[in-house]
């Protein structure tokens, strides 16, 4: 980055930029998926009304986009699931936080995923879309409960998955030469649901294309690719 862009994203920042703190993190077995507690001063979490998604900043000038899942408003708490079982300067960002860090934000805004009443909200996606369906289901409490499936490529995540979150979210465990999901779908009666589908962005637009092939199923599919 050149010098001129570097000064300008740094008055940027000055302006923009929040603060939040971390309060505790919880690695899973192995350590390539983190929970991480949050207090976000000020953010009024009242006002969610659909599945949230935060720009953190995680190395200079870089940002990348979690979702905040189990919030409390009252407190101004809540908990980001990130999957780091690849490289990047995320992954690299969430394996080095600890317990007293200081986190910077641009601002969280909603994604088009909010509970649809008198639907069954059936939810698809990889590890990295755990946090974001546990933020629907908590939108979804007086409303209807979730139900669907979430991939994982390592069998104690799934494992993990299962012992810490209580869900109708089924871990099933990825495949090499097919997509589990669709293994999973095919397993499936549908008929007018709400199908979210989250995560892998090429792997998502499988699913759909699966599912407007599906001649039992005439509901509706709200697609959120995070990553190609
Ligand atoms: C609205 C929104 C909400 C999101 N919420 C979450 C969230 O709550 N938790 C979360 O974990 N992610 C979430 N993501 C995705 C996250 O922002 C991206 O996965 C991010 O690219 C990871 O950043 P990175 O710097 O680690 O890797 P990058 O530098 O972006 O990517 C490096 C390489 O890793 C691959 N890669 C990226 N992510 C994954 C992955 N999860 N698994 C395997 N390979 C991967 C890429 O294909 C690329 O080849 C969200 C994305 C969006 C758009």
């Amino acid at each position: 980055m050149n010098i001129i862009k570097k000064k300008v994203l740094s008055i940027f920042e000055s302006r923009v930029l929040k603060q939040g703190c971390v309060l505790d993190v919880r690695a899973w077995n192995p350590a390539t998926f983190f929970e991480v507690d949050l207090h976000l001063p000020g953010v009024d979490m009242e006002k969610w009304t659909s599945v949230q998604h935060m720009k953190v900043k995680v190395s200079e000038y870089t940002y990348r986009d979690y979702t905040p899942a189990l919030w409390d408003a009252e407190t101004e708490t809540c908990t980001l699931c990130i999957s780091s079982d690849h490289q990047g300067p995320g992954s690299e960002w969430v394996s080095s936080l600890k317990k007293g860090d200081v986190i910077s934000y641009v601002g969280i805004g909603g994604t088009f995923h909010k509970p649809v009443a008198d639907s069954r909200l059936l939810c698809l996606g990889d590890s990295s879309s755990i946090g974001h369906f546990l933020a629907l289901k908590q939108l979804a409490l007086g409303i209807g409960e979730i139900y669907g499936a979430i991939s994982f490529n390592m069998e104690s995540h799934a494992r993990e998955f299962s012992e810490y979150f209580d869900t109708y979210l089924q871990p099933i465990e990825e495949n090499k030469k097919d997509i589990s999901l669709i293994s999973w779908l095919n397993e499936q009666e549908l008929s007018n649901e709400t199908i979210y589908i989250a995560g892998h962005s090429p792997t998502a637009m499988q699913l759909r294309r699966h599912l407007k092939q599906r001649s039992d199923f005439n509901g509706s599919i709200k697609l959120q690719g995070f990553w190609q």
